[in-house]
């Protein structure tokens, strides 16, 4: 409509159409990686992932936007916590759950990680301090394109596609794990991933 002849609107005209673009480039790619998983095109890499790196990995990737609400990342470390996954798909499942961990807190809120390893199984706990889950949505926060608070998708910074969840999922049940969320309103969530053991990982490594 002409804005682009007038120099005082254009740039700011073009940096919002940027953002948009952005925005459309995030959603295509999470469609895509959902529908892939979903139909059994992606082929799995297993090998033996050292969950301390790859968490390590992830909080330094989210150190700034962590920075900015002053949340602080926390990570119990246990170098016996190794899970055979494939990198890619996993690193994918926990950037999403960290990412929630931190946009979803509250100000000055914490994210903390550990491990409970058993004979056969290895669970990672994602445990944020922010505003919870209310019980009712706890069971569809899976569902694509699921949101709680439909107005967070007008919150600057906040607006997810909400399929966050249903790719990790698909991620966890192709590599035979499993998932459960406790939480309560106003005190935060925990996301637990439940792994088998890597046998003989130790020696594979
Ligand atoms: P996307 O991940 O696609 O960018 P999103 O974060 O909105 O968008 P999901 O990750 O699927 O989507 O999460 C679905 C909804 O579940 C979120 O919109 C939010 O309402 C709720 N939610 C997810 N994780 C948490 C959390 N740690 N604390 C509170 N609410 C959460
Ligand atoms: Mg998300």
């Amino acid at each position: 409509d002409g804005a682009i002849d007038d120099k005082s609107v254009r740039q700011r005209f073009l940096k919002k159409a940027a953002k948009s673009l952005d925005g459309l480039d995030v959603l295509v790619h999470d469609l895509l990686s959902l529908s892939q998983i979903e139909a059994g095109e992606v082929q799995l890499h297993p090998e033996p992932i050292e969950l301390d790196e790859l968490i390590t990995d992830i909080f330094d990737q989210f150190e700034g936007k962590a920075q900015k609400k002053s949340v602080s990342l926390a990570l119990v470390e246990n170098p016996d916590a190794i899970v055979r996954a494939d990198i890619k798909l996993i690193y994918q499942a926990f950037v999403n759950l960290i990412s929630n961990a931190i946009k979803y807190n509250v100000e000055g809120g914490k994210v903390k990680v550990h491990y409970k390893l058993r004979d056969k199984t290895i669970d990672v706990f994602i445990k944020d301090s922010g505003k919870g889950i209310p019980s009712e949505d706890i069971g569809r926060v899976f569902e694509r394109f699921y949101r709680v608070e439909k107005s967070r998708n007008k919150i600057k910074d906040k607006g997810g596609t909400g399929l966050g969840l249903a790719i990790v999922k698909h991620i966890l049940t192709r590599h035979k794990a499993r998932l459960a969320i406790t939480s309560s309103v106003g005190e935060g969530a925990t996301f637990t991933t439940r792994y088998a053991q890597a046998a003989l990982v130790k020696s594979v490594k």
